[in-house]
């Protein structure tokens, strides 16, 4: 036996209710952090038009004097800050990688809904409240336990009105996973099925999205016809962000269900890694593979597999859809081609059927000698996590809404 720990973020999203008060001061407390915001954008680009590049420091030295001290907590205030040099840093890594970019935009008022208290400035009370620095105690509805060490909470107004506590923890996970591996199972995730694995389980797309389309285009539609600031066109973004809300839940509550199947029948779990970005350029794909978040899956995979102690692991896709998975022979077959029929061992097989037996294959692999089936404990101690680990990042957000 082998004992691994791992940290992972996860999310919970807590029901606020404020008194008249306390929202007012809330929504004060938010609009200044948004203002700071868009100054931080206006210093920097002053500076730039000087020829010169403020730094970080320097910008930090102007918070006390750019923002009311008696709404805003003082670290809900420097997050602002780190908001906005996360901003600078993705914008300078996609230049970096050869995209085209603009300059960070002034945020509206419709954008900036939530006020970040970091590591303090919180309290959670016994008699269910949550005490904010400069807010107050606010009622809160916990609907479950919060595991682990709060690192955060974000306080957030949704566009219904309705405000939110999303309590971000982290956790340490320490579980004992037997070096043997009895249970492998390969999973490929497609087009035409949601995931085919290599025990010839097939699950069928949710069609979430295809399901609300109709509802989605005619509220659009209607959007488009109502006069700009008049309440009519805010009652319909109302109805709209309510489509999408029920979009997220379903595509959520569908991919909970599927990743828990895996982690609780199988140990050990194999996908293929994803070129999403890729595949998104293909416009006929586009629409069913944003709708399928394959990447909100393996996520939901990896940290459920962490937390019950299995492996978890992507393999590289190259071929794994071509290739033979009785003979190995390479067998083209374009996207539109289903089967897979190989000339030489005369195996038929679904396509997808095939990908998933190679990338289980694949998996087993590249697992050293002493996680393979039918080998005895005592072969060399490996570090199960070293695997688990290597393709993913060490924090996975992971939000319980
Ligand atoms: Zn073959």
């Amino acid at each position: 036996m082998y004992t691994k720990t791992k940290d992972i973020m996860m999310s919970y999203k807590f029901r606020l209710y404020p008194t008249k008060t306390q929202e007012l001061r809330l929504t004060d407390a938010i609009d200044s952090c948004r203002i700071l915001y868009n100054d931080f954008i206006f210093e920097s680009h002053l500076a730039y038009k000087e020829g010169y590049k403020i730094n970080f420091d320097e910008l930090q030295r102007m918070i006390p004097y750019m923002i009311p001290k008696d709404k805003v907590y003082s670290k809900a205030a420097q997050m602002v800050l780190w908001q906005f040099y996360n901003n600078l840093k993705i914008l300078s890594s996609l230049s970096k990688k050869g995209k085209r970019i603009g300059k960070l935009r002034f945020k509206p008022k419709s954008r900036y809904n939530s006020i970040n208290y970091n590591q303090s400035g919180f309290k959670l009370l016994q008699d269910n409240t949550i005490k904010f620095s400069k807010i107050g105690k606010i009622k809160c509805v916990f609907h479950r336990k919060i595991e682990g060490k709060i690192k955060e909470i974000h306080v957030k107004k949704e566009i219904a009105g309705a405000w939110h506590a999303i309590v971000v923890c982290e956790n340490e996970y320490k579980k004992s996973c037997s070096l043997l591996r009895k249970k492998i199972i390969g999973l490929d995730v497609g087009i035409s099925n949601y995931c085919y694995d290599s025990d010839g389980h097939v699950i069928a797309h949710p069609q979430i999205l295809r399901n609300s389309e109709e509802k989605l285009k005619r509220s659009q539609r209607k959007m488009s016809k109502k006069v700009k600031g008049s309440s009519n066109i805010w009652k319909e973004k109302l109805r709209l962000s309510k489509i999408h809300q029920k979009i997220k839940f379903q595509r959520n509550d569908f991919l909970h269900k599927v990743s828990r199947y895996y982690v609780d029948n199988y140990d050990t779990i194999f996908v293929e890694e994803l070129k999403i970005q890729n595949m998104m350029k293909n416009h006929h794909l586009s629409k069913s593979i944003s709708d399928s978040s394959w990447n909100s899956f393996f996520q939901k995979l990896e940290y459920k597999a962490v937390k019950a102690g299995i492996l978890f692991a992507k393999v590289k896709p190259h071929g794994t859809s071509q290739s033979c998975s009785n003979c190995g022979i390479m067998v083209k077959k374009t996207l539109a081609i289903r089967t897979h029929h190989c000339q030489y061992c005369g195996l038929l097989l679904d396509r997808d059927y095939n990908a998933s037996l190679n990338i289980k294959q694949r998996g087993i692999d590249s697992l050293p000698m002493g996680y393979r089936e039918v080998t005895p404990l005592e072969s060399s101690p490996l570090t199960v996590g070293m695997y688990a680990n290597s393709h993913v990042n060490s924090l996975n957000k992971e939000s319980y809404d």
